[in-house]
Parts: C-alpha cells; structure tokens; sequence
C-alpha cells in the first residue's frame, strides 16, 4: 500500500484510552452512577428533545445552561464555561495554560487522562508524587512551585483513584504560593460535599472542574463545566471547538439540573453503601483499605492483577491500577447499587478464600 509519512512525534509514546471496557455483570469500574436518572425526569427530557431544532447549530457557549449553573454557584455567567463532558475541559486547560516552552506540575498517583494531555500539546511535566497515604508532599509541591516556571497543576479533590481530599489549607497555600493556573478537580464533590468554591473570590488563579457524569447519571451525555474567574474563562472561549455541547446535550443537561435536588437520596444511597463496603473491605484479611470521599474505594491485596482477573470470571468488572505507579497491588471498585456491592464482596471473598 502507498505509504503516508509519520504522524506527529508526540503521538509515540501515546496510549488510546481504553479503560478495558470488558462486559460483565456487575460493571463497577468505571466510577459511573450505578442508577440511571428517575423516569419521570427522562420523561421530561424526551419532551425538552423533542423541541430541539435538529438543523439548526447550538448555541455554542450553552448560555441557558451556563446561567442555571452560575446562579446555583453565586456566579456570573462569565465565570461559567461548559464542555463536552469534563474531559474536553481538561483537554482545554491544556491548550490555554501548557503549550511548547510550558510546563505541567503533575501529582500522581491521580487521574492519567492530565499527563495525556500535556503529552498531546508538548506540555513539559514535571512531577512531584504523593506521599505513600496518598497525601500531597506538601514541603515539595511548594518548593517546586517556588521556582517559578510552573504554568499549571491540577489538584483532585478527591483524587482519583485514591478517593482523599485536597484540605482547604493546603489548597489556600499553594494558591498563594504560585501564581500558576491551579486546577482544582472536583469530578466527585457531590459525594465529598466540600467544595473550595467560597475561595473564587480571592484567588484569581484558582478554577474548578465538575461533572454531570457521575452524580448526575450523565456520563453517556458528555456534559462538564468550570467555574473560575472571568479572565481565565475568556481564554477558555478561545481554544474550545465553538459547537463541542450539542443541543441536544444542553437540553438533557438543563433539565438535570433544575431537578438536581431529585439526585440527592441517590447520592446519600452511595455515601450510604461507601460506608459498608468500606467496613466490610477493612474486615477482609489481607485487604488493606483507603479512606474515600467519592463514590469508589481503592484497596490493595497481594496478587492483585489475578484477584482482579478471577473477580472477572465470576462476573464482577472493577479498576486494577496494580501495573501504575504508586499504586502496585491496588484495585478501585466503584460504589454500585447494594445488589451490586454485595455481589462484588461475595465474589471478592471467594477469591480470597480459595487462595488461602
Ligand atoms: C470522571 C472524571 C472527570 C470528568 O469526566 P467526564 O465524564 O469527562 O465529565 C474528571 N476528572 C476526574 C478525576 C474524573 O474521575
């Protein structure tokens, strides 16, 4: 076949995200809402879709959409952006603050999709790893932030996979440490309740990333939105792709959201079950367990990828993070519904027990 030349030299070392999406029965690996949204709001959703204007482009900045959110955060609409999901967002802040000749502090173990991002716009990373409970290194993010060349960092809170929060303290000093873009990801923080939105006001450096994804039932609609302050958002409108939240996503999305209150004995039935799943994992010999906000645990076992494998044969789909760095012999299962966690600690020690 006729040959095409090489595609850019960034791309080499780029692994396609594929988080083994691998059909089982029980799927808690991918951190989504084990309950789908309530019939009635679906119902009103169909009616709202229904009088979308197939033909017609979006309105490319989701203007209704962004209003409801600003108004529910005390904002404006100019410190409110919305994406295609999270995801593009996080792509986005790539665009805006990395670049050739810039540079990205990572703190891992966190979120992989952030060191992909930098890779794909030739951001330089630099990184300066939790400690062993998964805790920022506090003495060494600051003094690395101190040299001055760091562009931006992004702070998970709760981090994911390891489910901790960043503390309010130690998020005020490093924005005041810096005056780099410091992202911090609140993906999970309806599940957390703690949000370091009340510091908008006094740190212009400071953004803040959720999710319809994950409280909201929505990760196969793709909605994300940031709230920061007006002059970081300008430059968000620069790089996104004018129409990346298609009309029909800010229909379904709005509609969400006026009946956010309607997800919240969701949210508590997952807050519920992390409670018990956790006590349960902590009274399993062998299992150390790590303390979550979100609506996930992460836990280590001996042998972890083959405990993982064999949960799979029995039909239970979690994370294995054993092969990432940081994280050997680590798993993250999703909080699912109580059939589901049940079946999951079920399975879990009948793989325990037949090694033993
Ligand atoms: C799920 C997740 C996101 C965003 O996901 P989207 O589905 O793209 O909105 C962002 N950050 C973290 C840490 C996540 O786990």
């Amino acid at each position: 076949m006729h040959q095409v030349r090489p595609a850019a030299p960034q791309l080499a070392d780029i692994e396609p995200y594929d988080p083994k999406y691998l059909p089982a029965d029980v799927m808690i690996s991918a951190n989504e809402n084990p309950s789908d949204v309530p019939s009635d709001i679906r119902r009103e959703i169909d009616h709202e879709v229904r009088r979308v204007a197939f033909n017609r482009y979006p309105d490319p900045l989701a203007n209704e959409l962004r209003d409801m959110i600003a108004e529910a955060n005390g904002l404006s609409r100019d410190q409110v952006i919305v994406g295609n999901g999270g995801d593009e967002l996080l792509f986005n802040t790539a665009l805006c603050w990395g670049g050739p000749g810039r540079t990205f502090l990572n703190l891992p173990p966190t979120f992989s999709v952030y060191v992909n991002n930098a890779q794909l716009t030739n951001t330089r990373i630099v990184e300066v790893p939790r400690n062993p409970d998964f805790s920022l290194d506090m003495p060494a993010v600051l003094e690395r932030l101190e040299r001055g060349d760091v562009d931006f960092t992004i702070l998970t809170s709760p981090n994911n996979p390891s489910g901790d929060l960043v503390r309010l303290d130690e998020a005020k000093r490093i924005l005041e440490s810096t005056d780099a873009l410091v992202m911090i990801d609140e993906a999970y923080f309806e599940f957390s309740r703690q949000t370091v939105r009340p510091l908008l006001d006094q740190y212009e450096n400071l953004i803040i990333l959720r999710t319809f994804s994950k409280a909201f039932s929505l990760a196969g609609v793709r909605v994300g939105y940031l709230l920061g302050n007006e002059r970081v958002i300008d430059q968000y409108k620069k790089v996104r792709q004018p129409y990346s939240v298609d009309a029909v996503s800010q229909a379904i999305a709005r509609v969400v959201y006026r009946h956010r209150g309607e997800f919240e004995r969701g949210v508590e039935r997952i807050i519920e079950q992390r409670g018990r799943v956790f006590e349960e994992l902590s009274a399993t010999d062998g299992v150390e367990v790590f303390p979550s906000q979100a609506n996930y645990i992460l836990f280590r076992v001996d042998g972890a990828h083959e405990v993982w494998q064999q949960l799979l044969d029995r039909g239970v789909l979690i994370r294995d993070f054993s092969h990432s760095r940081g994280l050997e012999n680590c798993l993250r299962t999703s909080i699912g519904s109580e059939q589901e966690n049940t079946r999951f600690l079920t399975e879990l020690h009948a793989v325990l027990d037949a090694r033993r």
